[in-house]
């Protein structure tokens, strides 16, 4: 099937080369896509870059530009049961879980469509009747996103949208594993009138079109979402043209519980927070720091309900969650718990792979790894599958303990998300002040609105996705100063 999508056209590789898409529940294959290389990568590019330069979507008026971000959004919520049914065949993720995806999705294209119309701009008062001084944004140019296989269309909607919205041209990379919501969106942008060049799709291996993508001087910005390794890497590959780069990386992700929270809550959201989509979220909850007088009491029953979660495939009514992304991601899963084991983590649950007829797929039953330290791999290094690790906190009054507490959920090379559990307001509000992560959830783990912010401190990143910042890493500012009264400077002398 064609499925580069390059200057409003859709076509094969020019290699001819081809890739299988396999649904990691099964094994099967669910659709045979074009694999490009980097012939394609600059054909994308070229579009793009004529398309911003000689085209009309950079100076498009905001009102359209939003009315078709709000037409994808209808768009989606009509056809909201197929794409989900896509993004569970690609990903393996349970089809009930797509369907909120979706509603997600269709969210984040209304919240850009009206922050986009809801921005007009700043007028400095210089104090000086004849000149208007006035500070306008404009698009940044030609966008390379490139996304990862988790959330595939809801990540490439954090992207695609305001990008769109602030009037820019893209190329989108998604991830090989998961790309056939990102064919579902260029034909949606196509068929409501998009201009050709604007959206552009390529379909095929990171490492070998993404060099060709990130380095190109013919590209203004690069947005990624993936793993830290590769993060750096297209970090230095952009360096070369100082191109602007976003990058929304891992995380190892903090889940504090004090002895004063509501504990039935508490518990119940360390089991969602760290199993949702078999752990691989970036904001999940991977790290259990729990007082360690209710170290007992709090990880016995994680671990009993740990042990009746129910694997399945995405239309599998029964099951809770999914299977991992791939064996590959399997793997390297297996490889963590061994290397966490090594360590001196207890097993408190999961740890091998399911067989019968659960073995065709990339399976992983949750698991929880006890007694760990921050002197483990486990504690830093991100699993991104359903490993939960337990590390405890004490003292001997209420600062020492918040001292213990923060400095434990602070060792981290990460920064993007983190909770704390707690019935005491103050104490709540000050581990919120201290913990550095983009995200503190108080008495609750993973919601989050488009209005708000999205993005990682430390290693997790550079930037943030949605809430208003969303728009503006794809906007460019400048400032128009105008001397209504054009008067000679008088500096130099004239004779
Ligand atoms: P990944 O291996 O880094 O891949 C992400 C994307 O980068 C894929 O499209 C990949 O293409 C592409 N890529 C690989 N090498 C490249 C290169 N040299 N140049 C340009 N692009 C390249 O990450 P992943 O395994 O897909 O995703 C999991 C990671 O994403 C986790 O670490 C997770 O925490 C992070 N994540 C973060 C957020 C957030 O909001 N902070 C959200 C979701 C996920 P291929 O698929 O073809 O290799």
């Amino acid at each position: 099937m064609s499925s580069l999508y390059i200057n409003g056209s859709w076509k094969p590789a020019a290699s001819g080369n081809t890739r299988d898409i396999t649904c990691p529940a099964t094994g099967e294959t669910v659709i045979t896509v074009s694999e490009a290389g980097k012939d394609d990568a600059l054909a994308a590019i070229s579009a793009a870059r004529t398309a911003f330069d000689s085209g009309p979507w950079p100076t498009t008026p905001t009102p359209e530009r939003a009315a078709l971000l709000r037409r994808i959004a209808d768009r989606l919520d009509a056809e909201r049961d197929e794409v989900a049914r896509l993004e569970s065949l690609d990903t393996g993720k349970r089809h009930v879980e797509s369907l909120i995806d979706m509603d997600d999705i269709a969210s984040v294209f209304r919240h850009f469509a009206d922050l986009a119309q809801s921005e007009a701009g700043r007028v400095i008062d210089t104090g000086m009747p004849t000149i208007s001084s006035r500070v306008v944004t404009e698009p940044v140019g030609v966008c390379v996103l490139i996304t990862p296989w988790n959330f595939p269309l809801l990540q490439t909607a954090w992207k695609v949208a305001p990008a769109l919205a602030a009037g820019n041209t893209f190329i989108l990379k998604p991830s090989e594993l998961t790309p056939q919501t990102a064919m579902w969106l260029m034909k949606a942008l196509e068929e409501e009138g998009l201009p050709a060049g604007v959206a552009n799709l390529v379909t095929g291996s990171g490492a070998e079109v993404g060099p060709t993508l990130t380095e190109s001087a013919d590209v203004d910005m690069v947005s990624f979402t993936g793993g830290l390794v590769t993060g750096r890497s297209i970090m230095a590959s952009a360096a070369g043209t100082v191109k602007r780069v976003a990058l929304e990386l891992g995380g190892k992700n903090p889940n504090v519980i004090f002895a004063d929270a509501n504990m039935e809550a508490a518990i119940d959201n360390a089991l969602t927070a760290i199993f949702l989509d078999s752990g691989q979220v970036c904001s999940a909850g991977a790290r259990l720091i729990v007082e360690e007088s209710i170290h007992d009491e709090v990880v016995d029953e994680i671990v009993r309900r740990a042990k009746l979660i129910r694997l399945g495939g995405p239309f599998d009514e029964k099951a809770n969650t999914g299977p991992l992304i791939s064996e590959e991601h399997l793997a390297k899963v297996e490889k963590y718990v061994a290397e966490a084991l090594e360590d001196g983590a207890k097993l408190r649950c999961g740890g091998e792979r399911p067989g019968g007829e659960l073995a065709a797929g990339s399976y992983y039953p949750p698991t929880v790894l006890d007694e760990c330290d921050g002197s483990m791999r486990c504690v830093h290094d991100e699993s991104f599958g359903p490993v939960l690790t337990v590390e405890t906190f004490s003292g001997s009054t209420d600062d020492e303990k918040e001292d213990a507490a923060a400095r434990i959920a602070n060792d981290t090379y990460y920064g993007l998300a983190g909770a704390v559990w707690t019935e005491n307001a103050g104490r709540a509000e000050r581990m919120a002040k201290r913990m550095r992560h983009g995200t503190i959830w108080i008495n609750d783990y993973h919601p989050y609105v488009p209005q708000a912010e999205w993005g990682g401190m430390k290693q997790s990143g550079i930037g943030r996705e949605l809430g208003e910042a969303g728009l503006h890493e794809y906007q460019e500012t400048k400032h128009i100063w105008h001397n209504t009264a054009p008067a000679e400077a008088d500096w130099f002398p004239k004779n």
